[in-house]
């Protein structure tokens, strides 16, 4: 992991972070490693970045309520199974992983008989929803608060952690240390 940007690399600082021809005033946050890695493959963009390593819960409020964001955000290294998550509502189905392919396409099917000019008033309606309830400010405020509290202490310490144990090591120790 790179020590400026968090984001996943064999170097340190990554290839992006060492590059002096990056333009420094500008800083690209981004959810997922993954995502620094799609942006630079367009070439478009010559900032820097910042990996928040995933966004907590704001987002989550919105998909399984706030009891269930919290439980989530708050217990490290929470994981939910497919079938928790259909529960939950996060996930329409939670199908076999054999059975996947053939139910997306099933899905698929039935929603390609929709015309696509109904299909995209349809979309942009729900959307608009989601945007009423504060979705869009939600995901701001979200990364906003990741991006503040990468800078802290604790999470610096836990980055540390996570470089010399790695993820799961991290996690069990944090676990399995006293609450403070
Ligand atoms: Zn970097």
């Amino acid at each position: 992991m790179c020590s400026r940007c968090f984001s996943i690399t064999e170097d340190d600082p990554c290839d992006v972070c060492d590059d002096q021809r990056r333009d420094g005033t500008m800083i690209c946050v981004v959810a997922e490693a993954k995502d620094v890695f799609a942006i630079e493959r367009t070439s478009a963009y010559h900032g820097r970045y910042h990996v928040l390593g995933g966004l907590i819960s704001p987002m989550w409020s919105f998909l399984v309520g706030p009891k269930r964001a919290k439980q989530m955000s708050f217990v490290a290294g929470s994981q939910v199974s497919g079938a928790t998550s259909a529960d939950w509502g996060w996930a329409n189905y939670s199908v076999p992983e054999a059975e996947l392919w053939d139910n997306v396409a099933a899905l698929a099917g039935q929603i390609a008989k929709v015309p696509l000019p109904t299909l995209r008033m349809k979309k942009a309606s729900i959307n608009r929803v989601a945007e009423i309830q504060g979705f869009r400010s939600a995901m701001s405020m979200g990364a906003e608060t990741d991006a503040l509290l990468h800078f802290s202490p604790e999470v610096i310490e836990l980055h540390e952690l996570i470089k010399s144990k790695g993820l799961k090591g991290a996690i069990a120790e944090f676990n399995g240390s006293e609450a403070s």
